[in-house]
Formats: structure tokens, sequence, C-alpha cells
């Protein structure tokens, strides 16, 4: 079975996935924008269960872009920002890139919310883009 491990900078938060990514991808929002230091997000989206999370966390609660009402789980000593929970999208858990222990794990498939971006935003022109949100993924590993 495949395991994914990741935590924050200080190791306070920690977690395992136990299933594949269903998806990988940029996201160029003007909220990730705030979080990413200016550049995209870039996250795995996984299934709910198939994710552990062990450590306190803090909640920022805020409304996206997309009109979803997310939680970005933090780490209140580093500050880190772990992972992501959607009201409108329970069976979903978002993971972000840099807390993995192997971040070559995890190459994008795709762009999102690239009408946001700035003018100078390097996007890769091999992958998937969309203007805004995408539909959501089907809660099982997909083929790209
Ligand atoms: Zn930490
Ligand atoms: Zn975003």
């Amino acid at each position: 079975m495949t395991t994914i491990k990741g935590g924050c900078l200080c190791g306070a938060v920690r977690y395992t996935a136990n299933a594949e990514p269903i998806t990988i991808r940029a996201c160029w929002c003007r909220v990730c924008q705030y979080f990413a230091t200016g550049n995209a997000s870039l996250n795995l989206v996984f299934a709910r269960e198939a994710v552990a999370v062990t450590g306190a966390t803090t909640d920022y609660a805020s409304l996206a872009d997309s009109g979803s009402h997310m939680h970005r789980h933090f780490c209140p000593t580093c500050g880190v920002q772990v992972y992501s929970l959607v009201d409108e999208r329970p069976q979903l858990i978002i993971m972000r890139i840099g807390t993995l222990d192997d971040p070559s794990l995890a190459a994008p498939r795709g762009t999102i919310w690239t009408k946001s971006a700035p003018p100078w935003a390097l996007i890769d022109p091999a992958l998937p883009r969309f203007e805004g949100q995408p539909p959501p993924p089907a809660p099982k590993p997909g083929p790209g």
C-alpha cells in the first residue's frame, strides 16, 4: 500500500496518507498567493479518510474565490500551513506539497485559477489549465 508522510517544519504536526493522491495541482487563486509567498500554492488532493493527521493546528476560515468555505490548518508553532478542508467538499483533504517528507513525489498535474495569476507567473505550458475552479475530482485515484 502507498504510504506518503509529511508534516510541518517544526515537526509538531505530522500526517500519513495511505492512498495515492486524487490529483496534484498548482493554484493561483488570490488567496493562495498570500499563503504561498506570492506564488501558486502546490497541493495534493486526497480522499479525506486516506489521511491521518497528528498534532494540534490552528484553523483559519475564509471564503474562497470559488465560493467555497475553506479551513486552512496551520502549525501554531512554526506557522506552516499543512492542509486545508472545504465545507462544500468534506470527502477531500488538501495537503501542501512543501510539507511532504519527499516533495519530489508530487509533480503537479494541472494549474487552476490562472486568471488570478500575475503577468509574470510561470505556468507550465505542458499541463492542463483552468481559468477558475475546475469540477471537483472524483474521490478515487484518477488516471492523470
Ligand atoms: Zn510546526
Ligand atoms: Zn488557491
